[in-house]
């Protein structure tokens, strides 16, 4: 029995690799500084695996900014545009310039699409991809890595993506082909590293094919099957693992078994019940070894060593102990690194991280569980078995967890609790009579400018250097400010503009009960930026209102109305660690319980428009089409609880971005949010077309401009769109406002966008 890793986390314990990748794209370290610095991060993950008991280290696991750019460059498909700029300057500038653009010597080069990795909130450089795209082998790195790891006394095992995920990862830019097509061009420069490698007398190699946990096409079935038996055919003595996680085989299980493949990685913590159906298949050989991926990659809890015994038992028995390796689900880029560096107490309770295991954490666990597995010996007289069993027992009955008046109310809720009093027709009389405003109504997203002043008096306030009231007096004046610059543009809808908010969901979670913090809990997002996801370790309630002060204040300031601003419930839960004692489902309905009672409080204090964001239900969409339903059931439910406590004539608006609507129109109607403002002017109002086909029944506000950009665009261009938006979707349904929040950009590129967005409206309402 061996130990594998499949990927450990490249930012640093401490975040080293971003620091230096911002001081190299500002200026102030030079290449070799940065290079430097990599170094230390691979050296320092490959001794602490070792050190570890790891038997399979992973080496290219390490990238400055995205593992499936960095495939791009070794595979060479480097777009048309950066071609200049690659003669000119050095891979590693190239490399930077095709994830975050450049301006230099009179070149100007755009940055690549980035999208999300799978279900995660990991985003990676699209692949473009031309009819008889062309391949070469262009970077090194693969090979390099696992020399520089060599020159250390470790042989490690090189991972990159497998040919048919790299393909159906990116994205076709011409049209008249399909990518899939590309596999004949591809596999010689596959060949080409694997001989590469060869020569450096590599043992194995892991090819990660997440596709294979994905409802895949025939011919992309074939073509996994094409690859691997022709890989096996020329390099029949290098051991070739395929990698898949995040979901089962499903009905590509035949083809994962049939494969010619030294090792299959499966993702256990998932899909448990996968080994049975392994067990139970005729595609079974009785050569192929499994990887269990037994300790959760993708979040922060204890393993349950017993429980996850039974399991190695159980393939034990089928496949004898050799054919086993012991691994984490998935790559633990998508964990933070170490669990040690927690040491503020109040932050994190001695109770609460005694139950948890971050990247560090779980490569011991996983080579515990090797020696647990092989042991003669009871594993119950173990020490760390005993204190395992232990955390996990006080876990399950501890008082911080359970709160018996929440799983009450959640057993109690009933069909009208998730539904309004009455229907989208009958309230919109009541909103238009009670809230007078104009055709093409315009507001913004919520938030205004973050800016270096208004974040140094949040931490001064968090470290004690301000006092309270003078914090609120700060904030206070900003937002006076923010309210009467919307007036004097003539905004319709006022927002306060969210400058008591850190994040859209740590500002909700640190007001909840049964959610902690971590200081150090890190996780990649993308590039140089990270993520700290807060904990739910316990049952979610609200102790009192969490944003009535600030929004009655700015009410308080005017005459128009001020929109209420609250994070919704799946969005809440997608950004954080869940709990993995219950269903996601009832967390999230917790969630919506506690955001349904601010709602109400924020109608009793006056607030008559309340928007509920929602920018994270399209990315929780499960892998297979086949589990969306259940999904979508209990996502779009916790969004109607939390939005139908209110009155007829209070208006609930809704907000997502990034989002392809096509396949869940259906259910974001049955949201039935009054309002639904949508990113869409990058696409130029192509994402309301699916409004415009299913003829969508309640308001929306279509983006009119792109907030990720410091542009600032004209009113004839908004203009444009808006006459776009027109064309499909009837006037009196349509709202004008920004993409998205406001809160990375600065003050004068926004005052200047918004009043040329107020002049775009005022010129509709003339047209129409
Ligand atoms: N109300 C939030 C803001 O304006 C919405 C952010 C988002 O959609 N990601 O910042
Ligand atoms: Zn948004």
């Amino acid at each position: 029995m061996r130990t594998n890793n499949l990927g450990y986390p490249r930012i640093g314990s401490n975040r080293e690799l971003k620091k230096a990748c911002e001081l190299y794209w500002s200026g102030k370290i030079t290449s070799d500084e940065l290079v430097a610095t990599g170094e230390k991060i691979r050296k320092d993950n490959w001794l602490l695996q070792a050190n570890a008991g790891i038997d399979l280290i992973p080496s290219n696991d390490f990238s400055f900014y995205d593992q499936v750019l960095d495939l791009s460059l070794t595979l060479g498909a480097i777009p048309e545009q950066y071609k200049e700029f690659s003669e000119k300057n050095s891979e590693l500038d190239l490399y930077f310039a095709m994830a975050r653009g450049a301006q230099k010597d009179n070149l100007d080069v755009k940055a690549m699409e980035m999208t999300k990795w799978f279900d995660t909130n990991y985003h990676y450089i699209v692949p473009e991809f031309t009819r008889n795209q062309k391949f070469s082998l262009f970077s090194e790195k693969i090979i390099n890595e696992f020399k520089e790891a060599k020159k250390l006394g470790i042989k490690t095992k090189p991972v990159l993506i497998g040919p048919v995920s790299y393909l159906l990862l990116g994205k076709e830019k011409q049209t008249g082909f399909h990518r899939i097509e590309l596999i004949n061009n591809l596999l010689p420069v596959y060949f080409e590293i694997l001989k590469k490698l060869e020569a450096e007398d590599v043992e194995y190699i892991q090819f990660d094919e997440p596709f294979l946990a994905l409802n895949l096409s025939d011919i992309e079935r074939a073509a996994i099957t094409r690859t691997y038996n022709e890989i096996n055919n020329h390099f029949p003595t290098i051991k070739i693992i395929v990698a898949n996680y995040f979901d089962c085989f499903g009905e590509n299980l035949r083809t994962a078994l049939s494969l010619p493949v030294h090792t299959l990685h499966l993702d256990l913590v998932r899909c448990s019940l996968q080994l049975d159906d392994i067990l139970a298949s005729k595609y079974l050989s009785d050569k192929t070894h499994f990887s269990l991926g037994i300790v959760d990659g993708r979040n922060i809890w204890k393993n349950d060593f017993k429980e996850s015994l039974s399991l190695i038992k159980k393939a034990i028995n089928a496949f004898g102990k050799d054919r086993i390796l012991i691994a984490p689900s998935c790559s633990l880029l998508h964990s933070p690194c170490d669990l040690e560096l927690e040491t503020n107490e109040t932050t994190l309770t001695p109770e609460i991280k005694q139950w948890l295991a971050f990247s560090k954490q779980k490569i011991e666990e996983v080579v515990l569980l090797k020696k647990f597995a092989c042991s003669e010996l009871d594993a119950k007289n173990h020490p760390e078995y005993i204190e395992n069993t232990i955390a996990n027992a006080k876990r399950k009955t501890a008082t911080i967890i359970h709160n018996e008046t929440v799983k009450n109310r959640v057993s109690k809720i009933a069909e009208k609790d998730s539904q309004r009093d009455n229907s989208f027709i009958i309230r919109r009389k009541k909103q238009i009579e009670a809230l007078q405003l104009p055709l093409f109504p315009t507001t913004t997203i919520g938030s205004f400018p973050q800016t270096t002043e208004v974040r140094s008096w949040r931490a001064k306030f968090k470290k004690g250097e301000l006092t309270q009231q003078h914090y609120d007096e700060l904030i206070q004046k900003e937002t006076e400010e923010t309210i009467r610059f919307q007036e004097e543009t003539g905004i319709d809808v006022l927002v306060h503009g969210e400058f008591e908010r850190n994040d859209m969901v740590e500002y909700f979670g640190e007001q909840l009960d049964g959610f902690t913090f971590t200081k150090n809990g890190w996780v990649q997002s993308y590039g140089s930026r990270c993520v700290k996801p807060p904990i739910i370790y316990g049952d979610v309630s609200r102790p009192k209102p969490m944003t009535v002060k600030w929004s009655e204040f700015a009410q308080s300031l005017t005459s128009k109305w001020v929109k209420g601003m609250l994070t919704g419930p799946v969005t809440i839960l997608q950004w954080s660690f869940v709990r993995n004692d219950q269903p996601r489902a009832t967390t999230c309905t917790q969630i919506a319980l506690a955001i349904r009672d601010e709602v109400v409080d924020l109608e009793n204090a006056g607030i008559k428009i309340i928007q509920i964001d929602e920018p994270a239900i399209r990315e929780g969409l499960p892998l297979r089409k086949e589990e969306w339903n259940n999904y979508l059931d209990w996502a779009i439910k916790a969004f109607r609880i939390a939005a139908s406590g209110v009155k007829d004539d209070t208006q609930i608006h809704t907000h997502m971005c990034y989002s392809e609507f096509n396949d869940i129109i259906q259910n974001i109607a049955d949201m039935d949010a009054d309002i639904i403002t949508i990113e869409c002017s990058r696409s130029q109002m192509e994402l309301l077309d699916a409004f415009a086909d299913f003829k969508y029944p309640n308001e929306i506000g279509p983006g009119v401009y792109d907030i990720h950009s410091p542009r600032v665009p004209s009113s004839k261009e908004m203009l444009h769109l808006l006459e776009k938006a027109t064309a499909v979707i009837p006037a009196d349904q349509l709202w004008v406002n920004p993409d998205c929040g406001l809160k990375t950009r600065h003050w004068d590129e926004t005052k200047k966008a918004l009043i040329e967005m107020v002049d775009a409206a005022k010129k509709m309402r003339v047209l129409a």
